[in-house]
């Protein structure tokens, strides 16, 4: 049996690289003061669509969505921020709170084609900052996303591209005179891009294609159609990046897939090749809460695919060391309690420890642990229990020592600052 296309189980190696992640945003979230939020995965599929928007490639073609047994449509979420919009709401979070500083990690479901950089179910770690509508604000969330990268020793392979997408306005007519221009030379579009061009004009622009682009080059430019307001925000931002020291291009031709987003959008790329070299994805959308039955509670926020900063980093985040494991062999014809002890001990000084279960003799044991790489092994058998001591193998070295069981306390504490 495989598991389902597009979904991948992570294994306890892996996990230990999800988990140093996990730590180092952790951490840097606590600083800013984010708290986490935790959302169902299953949400009403009209949720989606009044956030996201019905022509976006998310609520249009990659959505789990299916009847529920009460004939309710439910989907899987695609994505985080509807749902942390909708939680602010449902739990009037915003009433006491005017700041509300949010983040989370989970798994998100998208029907596309699987590919590098690309799963059915993946992973997304994303921030929130709702509450405030200042620019500050954007440089925050940035920052955030950029000392996480640069924790995790991968900023130098990432660059990070802003743009101002406007206000709805703006956008709307900015989108008539991008689609003017876009209908003469529509015979010269891609199939993807002809769909685009009825219902959501904007995506074209940040299109694959190459000859798409070259189309693109004459078409007219959104920041000519952004109002005061719009330039300065954008402006102030870049502000606070350049005061910051965070390195930024402008990418004019930046749009994101989801229609939620005004003023700031930005992304972080990789500078690998291949089309799937987004790591981390954001923006500001004002309008969201409002666009849902709820006040306008202006906010900025981005998520991190965590599958693909896993594939950049694997190499500079250090696997946990084996050798810091004990290993306990026990010579199994003896019924032995002493077990116990010596794992209270161990645990005590919080030491990692294996209790070795298989039916073999001693020296099986000790040759498994040295397989497997650890360093130290304690040992139990019958001619030591007898004197009421053990013995402790150093593996590398072939070292041995006879130790009292009385004495085995002050040893482990005298030894853990080895390990
Ligand atoms: P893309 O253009 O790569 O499809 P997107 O604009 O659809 O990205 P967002 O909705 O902004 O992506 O999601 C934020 C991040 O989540 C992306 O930058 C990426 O790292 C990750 N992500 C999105 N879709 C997938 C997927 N199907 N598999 C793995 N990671 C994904
Ligand atoms: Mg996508």
């Amino acid at each position: 049996m495989q598991p389902i296309r597009g979904t991948k189980d992570i294994l306890p190696n892996d996990i230990e690289i999800w988990q140093q992640i996990y730590k180092i945003a952790y951490d840097e979230f606590s600083k800013y003061n984010y708290r986490e939020i935790r959302t169902p995965i299953l949400e009403n599929t009209n949720l989606f669509e009044r956030c996201i928007g019905n022509f976006t490639d998310i609520v249009n073609k990659e959505m789990y969505t299916f009847l529920d047994q009460g004939s309710r449509s439910i989907t899987l979420r695609p994505e985080g921020t509807s749902s942390v919009a909708r939680a602010i709401l449902s739990n009037k979070v915003y009433v006491n709170n005017k700041m509300n500083r949010l983040w989370y990690l989970g798994p998100m479901f998208r029907y596309e084609r699987p590919q590098k950089g690309r799963q059915r179910q993946f992973h997304q770690l994303g921030i929130e900052c709702l509450g405030s509508e200042r620019a500050i604000s954007d440089a925050e969330v940035i920052k955030i996303a950029h000392n996480i990268l640069t924790e995790l020793k991968c900023v130098e392979q990432c660059s990070l591209e802003i743009n101002s997408i406007g206000n709805i306005e703006e956008r709307e007519t900015y989108k008539e005179k991008l689609t003017e221009y876009l209908k003469k030379y529509e015979s010269e579009l891609d199939e993807d891009s002809k769909k685009r061009l009825e219902r959501n004009p904007l995506r074209i622009l940040d299109s694959k294609s190459n000859q798409v682009q070259k189309v693109l080059t004459e078409a007219p430019l959104l920041k000519n159609y952004l109002g005061k307001n719009s330039v300065e925000h954008f402006n102030e931002l870049r502000e606070h990046l350049n005061y910051l020291n965070i390195e930024y291009s402008i990418n004019e031709r930046l749009v994101r897939g989801l229609d939620y987003y005004n003023y700031t959008a930005f992304e972080i790329k990789t500078n690998e090749k291949h089309q799937q070299n987004t790591v981390c994805g954001g923006g500001r959308y004002d309008y969201l809460t409002k666009q849902i039955g709820g006040p306008k509670i202006p906010a900025v926020g981005w998520a991190i695919g965590i599958e693909r900063l896993i594939s950049i980093t694997k190499d500079s985040i250090k696997k946990k060391n084996i050798t810091e494991i004990i290993y306990i062999a026990v010579d199994n014809s003896i019924a032995n309690y002493n077990i116990w002890h010596i794992i209270e001990i161990l645990t005590t000084y919080q030491l990692k420890f294996e209790l070795d279960l298989s039916n073999g003799n001693v020296s099986k044991k000790i040759k498994k642990a040295s397989q497997m790489g650890i360093n130290i092994c304690i040992i139990i058998e019958k001619n030591t229990l007898e004197t009421e001591s053990l013995k402790i193998k150093w593996l590398r070295t072939n070292k041995q020592q006879i130790i009292k069981l009385s004495n085995l306390q002050e040893y482990i504490k005298y030894i853990k600052n080895f390990i």
